[in-house]
């Protein structure tokens, strides 16, 4: 389960999880999914935006948007839970953790075995189906941590 995909690949399953989906493969989708396969900071639709706006003048924040929820709905990105702040994405469908910075809300990807193979309290299980298992640490980054 941890054979980690390369770029290609990842492109490949997006024009595959594209057409099953029966969404068109357009330029500007292309290059959303290509902006968030070369993020490693877990972006919002903002940032997302604002990174494509320098490259293409034209696209439009709502395309953005709702590439974006489009692309989590057909499995080829993950919203991260944030409290109260807006989405933010990962393209990153393996199996991995984050920490979170409560300072500077940085989403930091990390792997741990042992935390892969937590298993699900059996109470939980009996009330709800589990699609997916993730630990999130906060706390304060490395930066933030000098300013303490
Ligand atoms: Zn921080
Ligand atoms: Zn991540």
């Amino acid at each position: 389960m941890s054979n980690k995909l390369d770029k290609k690949e990842m492109m490949d399953v997006f024009y595959r999880r594209s057409k099953e989906h029966g969404l068109k493969i357009t330029p500007q989708r292309t290059a959303i999914y290509e902006e968030l396969l070369k993020a490693k900071d877990h972006p919002s639709a903002d940032v997302i935006y604002r990174r494509l706006v320098k490259k293409i003048p034209n696209i439009s924040f709502d395309t953005v948007n709702r590439t974006l929820l489009t692309f989590s709905q057909i499995g080829i990105a993950n919203i991260v839970e944030g409290s109260g702040q807006p989405k933010r994405y990962d393209p990153d469908m393996n199996t991995h953790h984050h920490f979170r910075c409560i300072q500077c809300n940085n989403i930091i990807d990390f792997h741990n075995k042992a935390y892969d193979d937590i298993t699900v309290p059996q109470e939980i299980q009996n009330q709800f189906t589990v699609l997916n298992k993730k630990v999130v640490l906060e706390g304060f980054c490395d930066k933030c941590s000098k300013k303490i």
